[in-house]
C-alpha cells in the first residue's frame, strides 16, 4: 500500500524568487544565507516580522549617529557632540516608529538602552578613532560586476578614508578578539575590496573594522586586516556564489548551531519540513 504523506505544517514552498536569479548579492545577504538558509528565508523571503531585538535597535541608532558625524565631517557642518547626540536620539525614536516595536521589557529598559547608546557615541567622539580629516566618502553604495559571480555584487561601506581604506563600524557587547573579528567579517571586508577595486582601480592598503564596545567604560577598538590576495578573493567570490546558487535553487533548510540561541524563528523552524510531497511504502 502506498501512503501519501500530506503537506507538512510549514514548508518553504516555492518562493516567488525560486529559479530566478536575484538581481544582485550583498555580503550581508550572503553571510545571512550561509549562516542559516532557513532563517534567511523567514527574514528575507517570507518577510515574517518579529519585534526588533534590543541590541539590534541600539546598534542601528549608534550607527546612525556615527554616520551623522562622518557626514558632518565630509560636509563641513556641525559635528559637535551635542549635534551628534541629537542625531542619536532622533534615530532611536525614528527606528522605533519605522521598524519597531522593539523588544523592551519596560520603560526602564528603554531608557537604559538609550543612555548606553549616548555613552557609546560619546566614547567614539572622544577616541583617537573619531575621524579628524575629511573622509573620502561616507555611506558608499556600490554595485559592480565581479568575474566569477553570476550576479552583480553590491555593498554599502560606512566610510572610505582618504587612503581608500574601507571602514565598517560594529556595535559589540564585549571586547572583540582581533583574529576572530577579521575572520567573522571576511566576506564583508573582501567584498568591499572587490567593489573598490572594480569601481576605482585602487587597492585599499587595509580592510578595517571599528568596534564600539558597550562595556561599563565604553571602548573603541580598530581591527585592521591586510588587503586580500588572489586566494582570499577567490574564496569569498565562491562563498558569495554559493549563496546565489542556494537562493536560485530555493534551497532553504535548518542549519542548527550556536546561532539558534538568539534566533527568533524557533517556532517556525520546528514546524518546517521539506516541501516535496513525499511518498513511502507501508508494509
Ligand atoms: S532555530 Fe536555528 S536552524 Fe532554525 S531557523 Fe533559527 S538559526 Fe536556523
Amino acid at each position: 500500500m502506498i501512503a501519501t504523506v500530506t503537506d507538512p505544517p510549514f514548508t518553504t514552498g516555492l518562493s516567488r524568487w525560486a529559479c530566478i536569479l536575484p538581481d544582485h548579492i550583498s555580503p550581508t545577504a550572503a553571510k545571512a544565507y550561509l549562516g542559516c538558509s532557513l532563517r534567511f528565508y523567514f527574514e528575507r523571503v517570507a518577510c515574517i516580522r518579529k519585534a526588533t531585538p534590543v541590541a539590534l535597535h541600539l546598534g542601528k541608532a549608534v550607527h546612525a549617529a556615527l554616520q551623522a558625524f562622518h557626514l558632518a565631517r565630509w560636509r563641513g557642518t556641525d559635528d559637535s557632540p551635542e549635534a551628534i547626540a541629537t542625531a542619536f536620539d532622533k534615530a532611536f525614536t525614528d527606528l522605533e516608529r519605522d521598524e519597531g516595536p522593539v523588544n523592551f521589557d519596560d520603560d526602564a529598559e528603554r531608557e537604559k538602552c538609550r543612555a548606553d547608546g549616548l555613552r557609546v557615541v560619546a566614547a567614539y567622539l572622544d577616541s583617537p578613532e573619531a575621524m579628524k580629516e575629511k573622509p573620502r566618502a561616507v555611506e558608499v553604495l556600490l554595485k559592480e560586476d565581479i568575474p566569477g559571480l553570476s550576479v552583480p555584487l553590491t555593498g554599502a561601506m560606512d566610510l572610505v578614508e582618504g587612503s581608500f581604506t574601507p571602514v565598517d563600524f560594529k556595535s559589540a557587547a564585549a571586547k572583540p578578539d582581533p583574529g576572530n573579528a577579521a575572520f567573522d567579517h571576511e566576506i564583508q571586508l573582501v567584498s568591499y575590496q572587490l567593489l573598490l577595486e572594480a569601481a576605482t582601480g585602487e587597492s585599499p592598503p587595509s580592510l578595517d573594522l571599528v568596534f564600539v564596545v558597550k562595556t561599563k567604560t565604553p571602548q573603541v577598538i580598530r581591527v585592521s586586516s591586510p588587503p586580500a590576495d588572489a586566494h582570499r578573493k577567490h574564496r569569498v567570490i565562491a562563498l558569495l556564489e554559493t549563496a546565489v546558487e542556494g537562493i536560485v535553487s530555493n534551497r532553504y533548510n535548518p542549519q542548527p548551531g550556536m546561532q539558534c540561541s538568539w534566533c527568533q524563528y524557533k517556532n517556525e523552524c520546528m514546524a518546517w519540513l521539506p516541501s516535496q510531497r513525499q511518498e513511502r511504502r507501508v508494509a
